[in-house]
């Protein structure tokens, strides 16, 4: 069991509120790289438990938190994978995971600010699961131990970007700076009592706009990375954004506004606060 963050760009846990420093707690100072960290989290269980005799840095909760990942190599997201929103966006059903991509360099922290790149950006939480292993052609049934952990995201998408011109190509729209806050911890999977049934939700300006379970996710976590590894390799740190229940912007009309903070929560995860800002929008070509 483990409770991965990071603090100036630096992994650390947080056990019991408090944190510590990886590279501190175990003398190895390569463990101070998120993704160098995630990519030994086997051994990562064991470090945990010395926390509890370990001088630690400091409060959680008075502590600024990066991305429990910092830079992935690769950020897959995935649409139309609960049914009720494939429904409210007026789609059929996809026959296999319908990926896209996040550009590593939208990922943010879990308190960041959301820079608006225009007046149809909208939120979809979502549970992000976090790769642990490099792996290609994984089997279902292997899938959950190359898995490091879970964290909670926004896929956060410019709907005006996303579905310019036919047909629509979602990566830049979901790839504004701050368009992928995730957080605020990388959990292990042994921490949670069914890893593939979390509850997941949304607010935004004190609405609760999302409300699911990860159980009714159309194409599991397992089969995402069955899925994923039969084409891509696979690496530490990589995330899979897994797909947003219904209840986002685009399907009641109602999009977000500077000022306003959306709360994203998940079991046992824990939450994200993100304001949104007035931003820039794209050059138009
Ligand atoms: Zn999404």
């Amino acid at each position: 069991m483990f409770r991965l963050v990071s603090i100036n760009q630096r992994s650390a846990f947080d056990h019991e509120g408090s944190w510590y420093d990886l590279a501190e707690l175990s003398g190895d100072a390569t463990l101070a790289d998120p993704l160098a960290a995630v990519g030994r989290h086997r051994e990562l269980h064991a470090l945990y438990d010395r926390c509890a005799s370990a001088p630690s840095g400091g409060l959680v909760a008075e502590a600024t938190l990066g991305p429990p990942i910092v830079q992935p190599r690769q950020v897959f997201g995935i649409g139309l994978n609960y049914r009720d929103h494939a429904g409210e966006s007026g789609a059929a059903l996809p026959p296999a995971p319908l990926t896209f991509t996040k550009f590593p360099s939208c990922i943010a922290g879990p308190t960041a600010d959301v820079p608006l790149s225009g007046d149809m950006v909208d939120w979809e939480v979502e549970i992000v699961a976090v790769i642990g292993e490099e792996v290609s052609h994984v089997a279902v049934d292997d899938a959950w131990d190359v898995v490091a952990g879970l964290t909670l995201g926004q896929d956060i998408s410019d709907r005006g970007v996303q579905l310019t011109g036919v047909p629509p190509q979602f990566c830049l729209g979901k790839s504004f700076a701050n368009y992928g806050p995730i957080g605020p911890a990388l959990v292990s999977i042994d921490t949670f009592a069914d890893a593939d049934d979390l509850a997941l939700w949304c607010d935004v300006a004190g609405e609760r706009m999302q409300e699911a379970r990860s159980s009714e996710l159309i194409f599991s976590i397992p089969t995402l990375v069955a899925y994923l590894s039969s084409i891509c390799r696979l690496y530490p740190g990589d995330l899979i954004f897994t797909g947003t229940p219904s209840g986002v912007g685009m399907a009641r009309g109602r999009y977000l506004a500077a000022g306003e903070t959306i709360v994203s929560g998940a079991d046992v995860i824990g939450e994200l606060h993100n304001t949104c800002v007035a931003g820039t929008g794209p050059v138009v070509p």
